[in-house]
């Protein structure tokens, strides 16, 4: 854990809609990755890395269903899997296939746990059902006392 990344400098109390917009787009368009078969609720995220690239990732479910993965993870794992250590903020948009999101999909507790191990300081969580219609929050507001690093320190 050597290159960790600040991400304060980028990022505001109030995180700017030139931000946020971008990143649900992204997570709206990611939808189109996911692979849900069975539920058919497809997930998309768009993590932003604290050197400002968007890392996207859908659901990708599994007939055997423990073996399925969130789209919040798949975006968080690729970016990790390509160096990647610090994050600003992940917007997530979930619906059933083919609609447009009918309510915030907000992340799961592993998914949660998993953000935490990567958030940088003010790290946002973004659940969205349009481009007008979203709820930010600290990830502290969805995982309050969570256990980190710092806890085994
Ligand atoms: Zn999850």
């Amino acid at each position: 854990m050597t290159d960790s990344v600040n991400t304060e400098a980028m990022v505001q109390p109030q995180m700017d809609q030139q931000v946020i917009l971008p990143l649900i787009q992204a997570a709206l368009d990611a939808r189109a990755s996911a692979y849900a078969p069975y539920s058919h609720y497809t997930v998309g995220a768009a993590l932003l890395a604290a050197e400002g690239e968007i890392y996207t990732g859908g659901n990708i479910e599994n007939a055997s269903y423990g073996a399925s993965n969130c789209g919040e993870r798949t975006a968080i794992f690729k970016a990790v899997s390509e160096g990647r250590r610090g994050f600003a903020a992940i917007a997530i948009a979930g619906g059933m296939e083919g609609e447009e999101p009918a309510d915030y999909a907000y992340p799961c507790g592993i998914c949660r746990q998993v953000m935490k191990e990567f958030a940088g300081a003010g790290f946002k969580v973004i659940v969205a059902k349009s481009l007008c219609d979203y709820k930010v929050y600290g990830l502290d507001e969805l995982l309050p006392h969570g256990f980190g690093g710092d806890s085994i320190r």
